[in-house]
């Protein structure tokens, strides 16, 4: 039932149920949930339907492998995962000898492991013994469980799951007409639903959770062809049931505008050595990946600087006389050197530097993989690790790296992909 072909090449991830409350402990948890000792290796394969654990706050691969016995390489190479660094919590792992187990669509009832709870506890809750626990879960050490871990009920078989209908039944998209550059918006209440993954057409959407719902962000990329689109979401209960849901949706054209780019020679030169542009490229598209696990802004987003705009987002851009075939990444506001540059919503400064071709450059990490990049400043006034807030005053607008004169360039970042930024000022997103 997997349908790994669906899913975005990079990354898959499923999150957990973020509430506004877990978010704000987020920012101070520690790594380790369970109660102080440093485990040794133990080994747990929940023989059901699902994989063996879930991802918690603080967790990195690195050390669920180390506590389950096994390398990040190899949780990495077992769960289709190509960036380590991109788990979230709420994602489900499958642990090495539990791949078996995961394909067989069992449905055994689990129990996922809470804060607080002991073997003991969980076996006397549900009328059975620990050695029947530890027997069913094949675990070494019954005094070695973990928040997040899910465990096969001995002799229990799941009640029957809820419909996928029932489910999805009060799905709500921002649209059916999601337009090239912009961002879909989706809510679902979470009922019984434990986790929640999904894609638009390549494109990962980017779940959480607050209170009772579900919400996902996913960008349309800014040169997507118009026409159909599918949008797939899995979704699994707490007893290991999983339900899938499918529907077509239409891409529209985004109605951008179109520019005509004459660059010096001397320009172009520079813009065509993979030396001085391949570096920095890279350098911004590994600081917009990481999806942190929190949200920061809440609302509208701000403009970063009160100029009129002079070129939008998206506008279909020919250098020197060639085709129409790239696109303004950012929104270009005018003003003179010198005038504010204000954060457009809270978050955390993670890039902060002078760069060749973008010149003085902020990245402010929104949360939840949203990203802005402020670029060509006069002065910047933060730092890397700096937070943020809405309208701060952070820098000053400039004429630094290849301009032709001073703007500001705010570009938008929603899991990796450019978005059009203006969106986020009109409506509040999710
Ligand atoms: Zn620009």
């Amino acid at each position: 039932m997997r349908r790994a072909n669906f899913l975005h090449p990079c990354v898959r991830m499923k999150t957990s149920r973020l509430r506004a409350r877990q978010i704000i402990f987020a920012f101070g948890l520690a790594v380790l949930v369970l109660g102080g000792k440093r485990p040794a290796v133990a080994t747990a394969v929940a023989c059901d339907s699902g994989p063996g654990y879930i991802v918690q706050w603080g967790d990195t691969l690195a050390l669920i492998a180390r506590r389950f016995g096994s390398t990040h390489t190899a949780l990495a190479a077992l769960n289709g995962i190509s960036n380590p660094n991109r788990i979230l919590a709420g994602q489900s792992i499958t642990l090495p000898g539990g791949e078996d187990c995961a394909q067989s669509g069992g449905a055994a009832a689990t129990h996922v492991v809470r804060r607080g709870e002991t073997l003991w506890r969980i076996a006397a809750h549900y009328g059975s013994s620990v050695s029947a626990f530890a027997g069913t879960n094949r675990l070494s050490n019954p005094e070695l469980i973990y928040v997040g871990q899910r465990l096969s009920i001995p002799g229990a078989v799941a009640s029957a799951p809820a419909a996928a209908g029932e489910i999805f039944a009060a799905l709500h998209l921002s649209t059916a007409n999601p337009e090239q550059g912009r961002t879909l918006s989706l809510s679902l209440p979470v009922a019984i639903i434990t986790n929640i993954s999904g894609t638009l057409g390549a494109g990962e959407i980017l779940f959480f959770s607050e209170g009772e719902h579900y919400y996902g962000l996913v960008g349309v990329d800014a040169l997507a062809v118009p026409g159909s689109v599918q949008l797939s979401l899995h979704a699994n209960d707490g007893g290991g049931a999983s339900y899938h849901y499918a529907r077509t949706l239409t891409v529209v054209d985004g109605s951008y505008s179109y520019e005509d780019i004459v660059l010096s020679a001397s320009v172009t030169d520079l813009l065509s050595d993979p030396t001085v542009t391949a570096n920095e490229r890279q350098l911004l598209a590994d600081t917009v990946s990481p999806v942190t696990v929190a949200r920061y802004w809440q609302g509208h987003f701000q403009r970063p600087a009160g100029g009129g705009i002079t070129s939008d987002f998206g506008t279909r851009r020919s250098y020197n006389g060639g085709g129409y075939n790239s696109y303004h990444g950012g929104v270009d506001f005018s003003a003179q050197g010198g005038t504010a540059v204000r954060a457009p919503a809270p978050g955390r400064v993670v890039l902060a530097q002078r760069l060749h071709v973008r010149g003085n450059v902020i990245i402010i990490d929104h949360g939840l993989g949203v990203y802005s990049a402020l670029l060509h400043q006069e002065q910047i006034y933060v730092g890397v690790g700096d937070t943020v807030t809405a309208g701060q005053h952070i820098g000053e607008i400039g004429a630094t790296g290849l301009v032709t004169g001073p703007h500001l360039h705010w570009e938008m970042y929603l899991g990796g992909l450019r978005v059009d930024p203006m969106q986020w000022t009109q409506v509040a997103l999710p």
